[in-house]
């Protein structure tokens, strides 16, 4: 177990991005971890974040203090940001899409600089854990087997999935048991999950666009990487339930909201709806048993009435890290067997609050550690 009396100074690579920001509220007051750089692209680099960010700020409280005169370097200074950090929090774009960001984290980890990565380009790779904490922390384990292909001591990327999958994946996760074999999901996802709010983004109100790209094969492919397995010392993917999606974008700022529909293999061994609600109640995983400071005491919140979870009032359950449910029924035209609704908060649970609960578990469990 790791010494928390000592912080471990942490870097954030896209700091100026909504993720990055997100990041600096999470982490300006965190018992474990230190802002110590802030990166971003060249344009902001050498410049105070205050003015690097300037009017883009968005997140509801002020720029905390402690970040607002750092000096912004350049992310692809590789040696100077991850001389100045024990770790980093990864959450940028890059001109050369998901191949250059690979190469970039890679190259982070490789100066024995852990990657905690919200990005897509290493979910992938089978030795890369891609972690819901509650859900597959044992997943962590397979990080002996990239450091081996890396050939790092220390380094190593672990990442967060997609952001819309929290939404469902963890009211699904304890009925797999029960055999699911078909699930249909539609989201409905918040403009912040594109980096945007109503003010640059105002072609969304009073408007649904129904498409989001890449987002319906990330939806349907990495819960299957969740509920893998570990074989020969990388993930083996799941090969059911199979999943098909619908994305659209909505004009909410914050919230990934989604309709979903499961179908059993075997309708005589299905559970019944109290069984259900039984194990969404009971379930909880590593970070409820260590008591991580950004943990939810409770998991899955379900919610008895009609008209509930809605998007505005539930999606901060929690400081936005627990996941809502509601609407349990089965389905009454008798095509799938249970209906429900599931909502997370996408910025939080779903990008920056469940990297530095990942980030939590990795230090406790001795992955992370002072330099
Ligand atoms: P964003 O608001 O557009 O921010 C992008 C960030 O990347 C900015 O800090 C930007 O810096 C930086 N950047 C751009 N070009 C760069 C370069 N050449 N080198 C280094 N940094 C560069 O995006 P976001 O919504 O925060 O998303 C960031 C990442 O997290 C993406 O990979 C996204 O897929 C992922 N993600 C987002 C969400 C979400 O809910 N928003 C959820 C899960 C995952 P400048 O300000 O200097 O341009």
């Amino acid at each position: 177990m790791s010494n928390q009396k000592i912080k471990l100074n942490a870097g954030i690579l896209g700091a100026t991005g909504m993720v990055g920001q997100r990041f600096i509220t999470l982490l300006a007051d965190h018992p474990y971890f230190n802002i110590s750089v802030l990166a971003a692209s060249p344009s902001s680099a050498n410049k105070k974040y205050s003015e690097a960010v300037g009017g883009r700020w968005k997140m509801p409280v002020s720029i905390p203090d402690k970040v607002k005169d750092m000096i912004v370097l350049d992310a692809s200074d590789v040696e100077k940001v991850s001389g100045m950090c024990d770790f980093v929090f990864s959450a940028f774009e890059m001109p050369g899409g998901k191949e250059a960001i690979k190469k970039l984290e890679e190259a982070y980890a490789k100066t024995e600089t852990p990657v905690i990565s919200n990005t897509s380009a290493c979910r992938g790779v089978s030795d890369v854990p891609m972690l819901i904490t509650e859900i597959n922390s044992s997943h962590v384990n397979v990080i002996e087997t990239q450091r081996k292909r890396l050939g790092t001591k220390t380094g190593f990327i672990a990442v967060k999935p997609n952001c819309s999958i929290q939404s469902y994946v963890p009211m699904l996760t304890p009925l797999l048991k029960y055999g699911i074999e078909e699930v249909v999901v539609s989201t409905y996802q918040a403009i912040s999950g594109a980096g945007k709010t109503f003010d640059d983004m105002p072609e969304i109100i009073d408007n649904i666009i129904p498409y989001i790209g890449g987002e319906e094969e990330k939806s349907e492919k990495e819960p299957l990487k969740i509920w893998g397995s570990i074989k020969d010392g990388v993930i083996e993917n799941a090969k059911s339930p199979m999943i098909t999606s619908q994305c659209v974008r909505v004009p909410v700022t914050d919230g990934h909201l989604a309709t979903v529909f499961i179908k059993f293999a075997d309708k005589n061994d299905k559970p019944s709806k109290e069984e259900i609600l039984k194990l969404w109640k009971e379930f909880k995983g590593e970070p409820q048993e260590l008591d991580l400071p950004s943990a939810p005491k409770q998991f899955i919140h379900y919610f008895e009435e009609d008209n509930r979870p809605q998007t505005k009032p539930d999606r901060d359950l929690e400081n936005g890290m627990a996941i809502a449910a509601g609407r349990l029924r089965e389905d009454s035209a008798g095509i799938f067997d249970y209906k429900f609704i599931g909502l997370s908060h996408n910025t939080l649970r779903g990008a920056a609050g469940g990297g530095v609960l990942s980030a939590e578990l990795l230090y406790k469990k001795g992955f992370i550690v002072k330099k």
